[in-house]
């Protein structure tokens, strides 16, 4: 929606071929207009990017969940303006609230703002504003406009970014930036999302209702606005423009608009994953547990972690240390360590076999040349463990590194089979639905389902209520446990 993040790795590749100017007709007005390139390039930044996106979320693993938002988007892409553009919707295994779009036709929902619909027609209004970004083209408009601009598209770096260039595909799309849309895009989508969800017969007031949602996880969250509202236009306008794109909408096409009925989407999502999956890995006491690869290292204290699908990046409070640790490819650990130093054309000092906690592991150090000319010195351990092999890449630069190594190596030392049994059982919390067996106000209702009061505001939030709303019995409500 919201946060829309147009991966472009395909960017990178087609800046890189050569550009020629078109002049393409514009699917959603019809008038021509001044593009760089053609709806096959289109196609291949969604088609090159998409994997990236996979392993930086994660499928999300419930097959008629996802079977079902595919068969709503796919009723939509059928009354939108590309009617025969072949769309992917995914169900992406993060707990943010997000929906975003690639070109060319990928649209991803997150479990996170599954949960947090209520009904049918919400998820549809996003759906149609999603699908908007690609009907209009807006990542391709906003590359033109870039290239245009001369803008470098690696102007951004986060804290991987000199080693994008020594992983997989994956992992180095996800590192570059994200194509920010203008407000005018995100007004548009926000039509578009009004007329699809409307011409395929969903409510769209529902739509401008998830607004209001919206606006309270982020007054919720406090300390600013998460990032894909910072470029995004107020969400309490946004309520109030598409409830009046709505009335104008269902005025211009007739017919009953559904999909309002809340409690046959709740029991769609019923047993949903809410929050951070501890299977995937959590921090407790000074270590970071994987339960689903079982295996566990320490987090020294102060260092902030953080941990994706593919790989799991720490980084010390002065920001002047950091710990990238994923899969490396190789047979052996010492094979491992060869290809990584030819791959990233290191500069090798010391280098040899080692044993961490009784696995075979090559231990090397090395300077690497950064993208923007500087230096880093890197220890790296590389590890066998049940036919993978895993790496260490801990970073500093040259100056520091007699004082960082230290650290650096004893997360690495650290590294073992997962040890603690409470963390290999860990289950992650869920939406449950629940029938309110005593009418009361939603306070009331979710503290005698046993609900903590710190949670009560988050969970009004998740059930699109407010704490003194009334409740009937045999009303539904939805609780996490
Ligand atoms: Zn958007």
């Amino acid at each position: 929606m919201f946060r829309v993040r147009w991966f472009n790795a395909g960017i990178i590749i087609l800046s890189a071929s050569a550009l020629f100017w078109a002049c393409a007709k514009d699917f959603v007005t019809g008038k021509r207009r001044l593009v760089l390139v053609s709806e096959a390039q289109e196609l291949a930044m969604g088609q090159q990017s998409d994997p990236a996106v996979v392993a930086e979320y994660g499928v999300y693993d419930d097959a008629k969940l996802a079977a079902y938002v595919d068969g709503i988007g796919q009723s939509m892409v059928k009354v939108s303006h590309r009617p025969t553009l072949k769309f992917t919707f995914r169900l992406m295994d993060s707990p943010v609230v997000n929906a975003f779009a690639l070109p060319g036709g990928y649209v991803y929902f997150t479990r996170g703002i599954l949960a947090h619909f209520n009904d049918e027609a919400e998820l549809a209004g996003v759906m149609g504003h999603e699908i908007g970004h690609v009907t209009a083209q807006h990542g391709v408009e906003q590359a033109t406009k870039q290239q245009l601009a001369g803008i470098g598209l690696l102007a951004g770096t986060v804290l991987s970014a000199d080693f994008r260039r020594y992983s997989d595909q994956a992992q180095q799309a996800l590192g570059l930036i994200f194509l920010k849309f203008s407000r005018d895009d995100e007004t548009e989508s926000d039509k578009l999302g009004v007329e699809y969800s409307t011409k395929a017969g969903f409510d769209a007031q529902h739509m401008a209702r998830f607004f209001r949602t919206i606006s309270r996880i982020t007054e919720q969250a406090g300390g600013g606005p998460p990032t894909f509202l910072s470029t995004h236009p107020n969400p309490d306008n946004r309520e109030q423009n598409v409830g009046a794109l709505a009335r104008e909408w269902q005025q211009k096409v007739p017919g009953p608009k559904g999909g309002t009925d809340r409690a046959a989407y709740l029991h769609r999502i019923d047993g949903i994953v809410y929050g951070d999956d501890p299977r995937q890995g959590f921090v407790e006491n000074g270590y970071f547990y994987h339960p689903g690869l079982k295996f566990q290292f320490s987090v020294p204290s102060g260092w902030q972690l953080a941990n994706q699908p593919t790989q799991v990046q720490m980084i010390n409070a002065e920001k002047n240390a950091a710990i990238q640790f994923s899969l490396a490819k190789g047979t052996s650990a010492q094979e491992a360590a060869q290809t990584f130093a030819q791959e990233s054309q290191a500069q090798v000092g010391r280098s040899g076999a080692t044993q961490v906690n009784g696995m075979r592991a090559y231990m090397l150090i090395s300077d690497v040349q950064t993208q923007d000319g500087g230096t880093l010195r890197l220890l790296s351990y590389f590890i066998e463990r049940d036919g993978n092999i895993y790496v260490f890449h801990g970073y500093t630069t040259a100056a520091l590194f007699d004082s960082q190594a230290p650290a650096l190596e004893r997360v690495m030392k650290s590294f073992d089979q997962l040890r603690n049994q409470a963390a290999l059982t860990k289950q992650p919390r869920r939406v449950k639905i629940m029938t309110v067996d005593q009418a009361g106000d939603l306070r009331t209702v979710l503290t005698h389902a046993g609900m903590k009061s710190e949670e009560l505001d988050e969970l009004a939030i998740l059930n699109g209520m407010y704490l003194t709303d009334r409740l009937e019995r045999g009303a539904l409500v939805k609780v996490v446990r």
